[in-house]
């Protein structure tokens, strides 16, 4: 018999990143009772998605939030650039996105999340429980009526009418409930790390192709987020090659940064992340509910994955809340309704992504000797300035852009 202190909300939404955080703070916002659990003690993690995109700024601005956002420290960047042996292009150009802000916003992911959370504490039906794992479901007459989770004090059963589990790619909630994503398959890995900006430096986001690698340098005001695209499965590879080949891997991929190699001093300063690209074909089971990256993990490609995950939360919101205005437990027909609202901006992203991913990192991370042009494609792409604006929206704004609902 399970002894566990109990707790009761009417949602519990296990895993306190983008997903999680906005999804609790509109819930809240709507006038409900949610416990978040958040594994960790903070938000303080490197290396994860720090883009906000436009429409992530629309929702803050609809929720009145994006002046006190943008007052915070954070970086703008309005074109994405590459370069290719002897071409320079622009691929994306968010000066001509439809939306107040027509810029890539860069703050770190913690800094996002504390402001969401700031910002949700107004409303007394939130709260946020940090160093708290949901472990298990609590399955009851068929359907999922709670979390069974380990605290800092022991464990704890949250009992609620609806679970949402935004707890990641690696989604605790998604094993127990035996549902498994399918797998779309992503041909790289990426190593990320910082290295110094300095003075006179472009302020963008920079993409580079050399042999083999491609190098994707992030503007992050004082220092740059590197990310080094290599075949999936080669990280052990790189490292027995050592310190000193990395180093001139990366010096030769992009010379610009060959001056401050150096101050990557050891592999503890190199992150591996394994890319995944999957989703659920089914999001729900009685009870229960997967958004974000529990339900469909993204490839880095657009760094699209953070602003997914706010655009399922507000479209889960939209469609829960007034469900939620109803006592008693969240029914099937309300899920799947989040499933099928969000599947179709999923499938094309991910599809998107998938291409890119076969027709041009595949190429390049094949090829041996550093390409003397951009592919044929990037560079028609670059030269028409119209046609920039395409991979912008898609980026900045995506395939069915969220709006917050009246759910106050
Ligand atoms: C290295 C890296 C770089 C990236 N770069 C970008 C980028 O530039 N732009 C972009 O848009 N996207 C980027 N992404 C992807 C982006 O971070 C994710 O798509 C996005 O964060 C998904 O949000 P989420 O809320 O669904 O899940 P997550 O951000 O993964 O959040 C899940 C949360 O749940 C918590 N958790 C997990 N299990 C449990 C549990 N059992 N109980 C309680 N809590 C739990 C975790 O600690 C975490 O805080 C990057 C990802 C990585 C790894």
């Amino acid at each position: 018999m399970n002894t566990a202190p109990a707790m009761e909300a009417r949602a519990c939404v296990v895993g306190g990143g983008p997903a999680g955080i906005m999804l609790s703070f509109l819930l809240a916002r709507a006038g409900h009772s949610v416990i978040v659990l958040e594994k960790h003690e903070d938000f303080l993690r490197d290396f994860r998605g720090d883009t906000v995109h436009p429409s992530t700024m629309t929702v803050l601005d609809e929720l009145g939030l994006l002046g006190a956002f943008l007052e915070r420290p954070h970086s703008e960047i309005v074109e994405i650039s590459g370069h290719v042996g002897e071409d320079t292009i622009t691929i994306g150009d968010f000066r001509h996105v439809p939306a107040k802000t027509k810029f890539l916003g860069i703050m770190p992911q913690w800094d996002f999340l504390n402001f969401l959370a700031d910002n949700a504490r107004a409303y007394s039906g939130f709260h946020l429980l940090m160093r708290t794992e949901g472990k298990d479901l609590v399955r009851e007459q068929g359907r999922v009526a709670g979390v069974l989770a380990q605290g800092p004090d022991g464990p704890l059963e949250i009992r609620a009418d609806v679970v949402v589990a935004c707890d990641g790619r690696s989604s605790t909630l998604r094993e127990a409930s035996a549902l498994g994503p399918r797998d779309l398959g992503a041909p790289m890995d990426v190593l990320w790390m910082r290295l110094s900006k300095h003075a006179g430096d472009q302020n963008a986001a920079l993409g580079f192709i050399g042999a083999g690698s491609v190098l994707v340098l992030i503007d992050r005001n004082d220092y740059w987020q590197c990310g080094y695209v290599i075949a999936k499965g080669s990280a052990g590879d790189v490292r027995r090659r050592g310190l000193d080949a990395f180093h001139s891997e990366l010096a030769r991929t992009a010379p610009v940064i060959a001056d401050r190699v150096g101050e990557i001093t050891s592999w503890d300063d190199v992150k591996l992340l394994s890319v995944a690209v999957n989703r659920l074909d089914r999001w729900y089971l009685t009870g229960l509910l997967f958004i974000g990256d529990a339900a469909h993990a993204m490839s880095p490609i657009g760094g699209v994955g953070i602003n997914l995950a706010i655009q399922d939360a507000v479209a889960t919101a939209n469609i829960l809340a007034p469900a939620l205005a109803r006592p008693g437990p969240v029914d099937d027909g309300v899920l799947a309704s989040v499933q099928r609202r969000r599947m179709y901006p999923t499938v094309m992203t991910q599809g998107l992504q998938v291409l890119i991913q076969r027709n041009i990192v595949a190429n390049v991370l094949r090829s041996t000797a550093p390409p003397k042009h951009a592919p044929a494609i990037l560079r028609w792409l670059s030269s028409i300035e119209v046609l920039r604006r395409i991979p912008a929206y898609i980026v900045g704004i995506g395939f069915r852009p969220e709006h917050v609902g009246l759910q106050r």
